[in-house]
C-alpha cells in the first residue's frame, strides 16, 4: 500500500494501511454491551493501536449473564454466568494489550439508553480522559438478512455516543460529576463501528490473528464452534474493495481538529 493513499478522503473513503500512523489516540475507550462484541468488532484496530502505545480503557456495559440457553440452568445460575463472562473478558483484554477493563453491571438483554446509563459513561470519560472513543451503531438494525441487531448493542451504542457529545464536555450537564470531582473532558474522534455510513477503512492484516486469540476466550458463548473463518470472511469483505487484505470499517466523526499526528 503506497503511503499516500493513508490521508486521502474522497468518494472510496479513507484508507488507512497497517504501518500508517495517521491517527494515533494516547488513550482510547471501548464502548460495548456485552462481553464478546469488542472481540467480534473492533479488536483488530485495539491491537494495532495498543502496539503503537495507546492505553486501551474497555467499558462492558452489561454482564452478559442472559448468554445461555441450556434449558437445565435456570435464573441462579445468571450470577455465576456474569462472573465468568468477565473473566473471559478479562482474559480477551488481556490478549488485546488493554489496560484496564470497567464492568457497569447493567442488565444483560434489558438495556435501555437512560440517562442514568449517559452519567455513567459520561464519568468514566472525564475519569479517564479518552482522545477517541470506539463503539456500535445505534441506528444499527439489519444486517444482512440474518441478524436483528441486539438491542443492547443499539443502547449501549447510543448511550455511548451521547456521553461523548455533550456529556462529558459540556460542564453544567450532569452537575453532580462536577460535584464528585470529575471536569469535562473532551473527546477527539469517535469510531462508529457496524455502520452504513463508514468511510474508514483499518488495515487489520497484522492484529486479525490476535483479534481472533482474544475473541477465542469467550469459551462459553463458542463452545466448540470455530470463529476464525467468519472473522476472516468479514474482515476480507471489508477489505476488498480498499486494497487490503483484512480490514475493519468504520465511520470516524472529528469532533476536535487538534490532533496527535505521529
Ligand atoms: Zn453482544
Amino acid at each position: 500500500m503506497e503511503p499516500g493513499l493513508s490521508q486521502s478522503r474522497d468518494e472510496s473513503g479513507t484508507i488507512i494501511p497497517m504501518n500508517d500512523k495517521e491517527y494515533l489516540p494516547k488513550r482510547a475507550m471501548s464502548i460495548h454491551a456485552h462481553p464478546d462484541d469488542q472481540e467480534f468488532t473492533v479488536a483488530g484496530l485495539l491491537v494495532r493501536w495498543v502496539e503503537a502505545g495507546c492505553e486501551v480503557v474497555s467499558v462492558v456495559v452489561t454482564s452478559g449473564e442472559a448468554g445461555s440457553n441450556d434449558p437445565s440452568k435456570g435464573v441462579a445460575y445468571k450470577p455465576e454466568l456474569a462472573r465468568l463472562r468477565e473473566a473471559e473478558q478479562s482474559n480477551a483484554n488481556a490478549t488485546i494489550g488493554v489496560r484496564e477493563t470497567v464492568f457497569l453491571h447493567y442488565p444483560d438483554g434489558e438495556l435501555e439508553p437512560t440517562l442514568n446509563l449517559r452519567r455513567d459513561l459520561a464519568r468514566l470519560i472525564r475519569k479517564y480522559k479518552p482522545e477517541a472513543v470506539i463503539t456500535g451503531d445505534p441506528q444499527g438494525m439489519f444486517y444482512g438478512n440474518g441478524y436483528i441487531n441486539h438491542p443492547d448493542h443499539r443502547a449501549a451504542a447510543q448511550a455511548a455516543l451521547h456521553a461523548v457529545f455533550p456529556s462529558s464536555e459540556t460542564r453544567l450537564i450532569f452537575t453532580d460529576l462536577l460535584t464528585e470531582g470529575f471536569e469535562p473532558h473532551k473527546v477527539k474522534r469517535l469510531y462508529v463501528h457496524g455502520s452504513e455510513k463508514s468511510d474508514t477503512w483499518v488495515d487489520i492484516t497484522a492484529t486479525i490473528g490476535t483479534k481472533i486469540s482474544a475473541l477465542k476466550k469467550h469459551v462459553s458463548q463458542l463452545g466448540d464452534w470455530d470463529p476464525e473463518n467468519m472473522i476472516r470472511e468479514w474482515a476480507a469483505e471489508e477489505g476488498k474493495e480498499h486494497g487490503l487484505d483484512f480490514a475493519e470499517a468504520y465511520k470516524v466523526m472529528i469532533l476536535s481538529e487538534e490532533e496527535n499526528r505521529g
